[in-house]
């Protein structure tokens, strides 16, 4: 049982996880202090600046007759689209100055045969079950989630903990690695992350608070490049580094089963964040990738970006034989991957880049 302090605690930082996150990018900040966000702009057009631009007009006219009369892909194109792309409910939350919504834990959750979701509403962490032990992805805000909610959870789907042997961190933020060290400590987990964001993780991050900057980094272990696979028993991650949230935020291609078949899952860590051409055309590559692979679902460290993710949990968790709705056909997939080209490309060439 933790106690009230704790879970204040866990309570507060989550809070200033996601006012960082958030604030990592927010448009009219200019660029990041603590280089999280890559390029020089602020990596959003202005609304103006969208509405104005031809070129970006082209882009989301082309995006929406990707999408047609599907109303799946419709929903995905209306949060895909527009000048602040997936992030814009927390991004227009943070400038109306609201506070963002409270962290709450949440059951675990079988997305597909192999791979769980743990953690909270707003962030979380991933296990992918091997036949040679367990690929975590991502470690919540701290060591004491990772002791206290990521381990439990690991045992209550039926994992070993001391069977984690890596943990793959998306990206150089410390609502994804803080809980990294628990399992490099304890389990002696390998840590893969982008060399660009073990520099960015070991530099002091202005916008952190005290608890925040003291808190225990992973030591630098796995140095992951562009196109680099993780491989463990049955089961190979490719990662593609794809600049924007951070400087070496990265895309995961992961082959799961669902319901005994083989499926490709596609995982954005940076989400859409694309604030210049460099960055723009490595996400294009990730997501040709992952076109390439036959991805038909994806995922993103912070549910509720895309679709309503919570809501998709919630029906597995009461239905486990019922509709998936993380999966779509391979068709639907690829046009949605082309549906988030189009928008990637819409804010670029919005901002003149
Ligand atoms: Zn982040």
């Amino acid at each position: 049982m933790r106690s009230r302090f704790q879970l204040a605690l866990i309570f507060a930082v989550c809070v200033a996880a996601l006012q960082l996150h958030a604030g990592a990018q927010g448009r009219g900040g200019g660029p990041a202090a603590g280089g999280t966000t890559a390029g020089a702009g602020r990596g959003y057009p202005t609304p103006e600046q969208y509405a104005a631009s031809k070129d970006a007009q082209a882009h989301v006219a082309k995006a929406k007759a990707i999408a047609g009369s599907d109303a799946k892909l419709m929903a995905r194109f209306e949060n895909t689209c527009g000048p602040l792309g997936p992030q814009r409910p927390a991004l227009e939350a943070q400038n109306a100055g609201r506070k963002p919504e409270p962290p709450r834990p949440v059951e675990p959750v079988p997305i597909f045969d192999n791979l769980w979701y743990f953690g909270f509403n707003t962030v979380g962490a991933w296990a992918v079950r091997t036949s040679d032990g367990v690929i975590l992805i991502d470690a919540l805000n701290t060591v004491q989630e990772a002791e206290t909610i990521i381990e439990p959870s690991l045992r209550k789907v039926g994992l070993n903990p001391a069977d984690v042997k890596y943990v793959i961190v998306g990206h150089g933020h410390f609502d994804h690695f803080g809980g990294a060290p628990y399992f490099q400590d304890k389990y002696k987990a390998r840590i893969a992350m982008s060399g660009l964001d073990w520099d960015l993780i070991e530099r002091p991050n202005p916008n952190a608070n005290p608890a925040q900057a003291n808190r225990p980094r992973p030591r630098r272990d796995l140095v992951i490049t562009d196109d680099q696979k993780v491989t463990l028993g049955d089961t190979t991650i490719t990662l593609r580094v794809t600049p924007g949230h951070t400087v070496g935020a990265m895309a995961f291609l992961i082959p799961v089963k669902h319901r005994g078949q083989p499926l490709t899952v596609l995982m954005l860590s940076g989400a859409n964040i694309t604030p210049d051409r460099a960055s723009l055309e490595a996400f294009h590559r990730a997501l040709d990738a992952a076109k390439a692979a036959g991805a038909q679902a994806l995922l993103n460290g912070h549910p509720g970006l895309f679709g309503d993710e919570l809501g998709w949990m919630d029906g597995l968790r009461k239905n486990p034989g019922g509709p998936n709705e993380f999966v779509y056909t391979r068709d639907q997939f690829a046009r949605f991957i082309d549906i988030m080209k189009e928008c990637a490309a819409s804010r670029v060439v919005a901002m003149g880049l």
